[in-house]
């Protein structure tokens, strides 16, 4: 696997940043496509920023045809790619259009290698890789445009449901470099990305091989022509201004929209025990499966499948609420707040203690307080436990009585 690590050398906003995150934040990895023929990270960060105004390149990663992997961003960064899923998902992007093409082997494969790894790094299933249009608000969008369900099952065909021993380890190569000056003779990113500009706007500089040869520099001089700026064939301060500027070219770009901006509507996990459940193949199974199916009456069999799927839309029909049948942040919400006509029952004083405390009761005032479902009333669900009693102008002793109980169940 070939990682070309570009953090750091590509555009970026003057004032904006992203917001970072933990990394324990991260539950899904998103597969887009690029929506263009061809495109690269610099491309596209150039396009996010300068054109969208956000803070850099929206996706962690892009891949190219030839199977070349950019790193774009640390894994903390909440960049932009997936709307309000933003906080917990991490973007990788394939340069290509497979609305009109299809996708190679090399680049298939140079996915997979680089899903495989993140999953490993991170910990994620292969349930937990979903097609950007699986994403919740967003079934509307043909991106990836590949079928996720083959992909998902390549992933699992080697290891990939398991965290792999014999993933290779990426080997970074030096970053793309910012040369001041272009001309004849000169290889790399920057070239490329000249490529692209040039054949963008209509200036047919050869292939897009990132070696600047005569096609190119004939097609940087006509540029200058056009563009009224003296013709040497050099890329220097002026024509890089001028090819940014110019006007008269049509852009027709797809990938990364205003759309794939969180809203005010963002709301994030504060509960890293609550994962987004859907349905996809392979099936998606666990305890906060059987949860939602108790919540909906579907049959609580620990497998969200389309019947579970069909009674969530039911559920957010009922709710008023977005229906989707993707049980996210929102839908969560939702389940919580109905879930009170079974109101979890009194049992015991629960305090901080050593050993601490377990049992189901701690699970039930972790969730109501959004904190990590461990079951063990440690000092974080002590803290907020504290919080909420000051928030609800009772006494603030971290100690959960009939009182507190009755506040937080009712
Ligand atoms: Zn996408």
């Amino acid at each position: 696997m070939n990682i070309i690590d570009k953090r750091g050398t590509l555009a970026k906003h003057s004032s904006r940043t992203y917001r970072r995150r933990s990394r324990s934040a991260i539950r899904n990895i998103a597969i887009h496509h690029s929506a263009t023929t061809t495109g690269s990270a610099e491309a596209f960060a150039r396009y996010h920023v300068n054109e969208l105004g956000w803070p850099g390149i929206g996706y962690h990663y892009v891949v190219d045809k030839d199977g070349n992997i950019s790193r774009c961003h640390d894994l903390e960064v909440v960049s932009y790619h997936v709307g309000n899923s933003n906080g917990y998902a991490v973007g990788i992007c394939m340069v290509g259009n497979f609305q009109t093409e299809s996708l190679g082997e090399t680049q298939r494969n140079a996915t997979l290698e680089l899903t495989k790894h993140l999953m490993s790094e991170l910990g994620i299933t292969v349930d937990n890789v979903w097609g950007h249009t699986e994403f919740p608000g967003y079934a509307w969008k043909p991106c990836p445009s590949i079928n996720m369900n083959t992909f998902r099952n390549q992933l699992a065909e080697h290891g990939g449901s398991l965290p792999d021993g014999n993933i290779q380890a990426p080997t970074y190569v030096a970053g793309a470099r910012q040369r001041t000056y272009l001309s004849r003779g000169d290889q790399g990113d920057d070239v490329q990305a000249l490529q692209e500009r040039l054949d963008r706007l209509g200036f047919m500089p050869g292939p897009i091989d990132g070696i600047f040869g005569p096609k190119t520099y004939d097609a940087v001089m006509r540029f200058q022509r056009a563009a009224g700026i003296s013709v040497d064939g050099i890329v220097g301060p002026e024509t890089r201004a001028a090819l940014r500027d110019y006007e008269g070219e049509v852009e027709i770009i797809e990938h990364g929209s205003p759309t794939d901006e969180p809203d005010d509507n963002e709301e994030m996990f504060r509960s890293e025990s609550r994962r987004m459940l859907r349905y996809i193949q392979p099936m998606m199974r666990g305890e906060d499966v059987s949860e939602v199916q108790q919540k909906v009456g579907a049959m609580v069999d620990g497998m969200y499948g389309t019947e579970t799927a069909q009674k969530v839309r039911d559920f957010q029909s009922r709710e008023g609420i977005l229906v989707d049948g993707i049980v996210g942040p929102q839908t969560w919400r939702a389940l919580d707040r109905t879930s009170s006509s079974r109101r979890p029952r009194y049992q015991r004083l629960l305090s901080l203690q050593t050993p601490y405390l377990r049992g189901d009761d701690v699970k039930q005032v972790q969730r109501a307080l959004n904190v990590e479902v461990d079951g063990l009333y440690g000092p974080i669900t002590e803290r907020a436990v504290r919080n909420f009693q000051r928030r609800e102008g009772i006494t603030a002793d971290g100690i959960v009585g009939r009182q507190t109980w009755a506040r937080l169940f009712n």
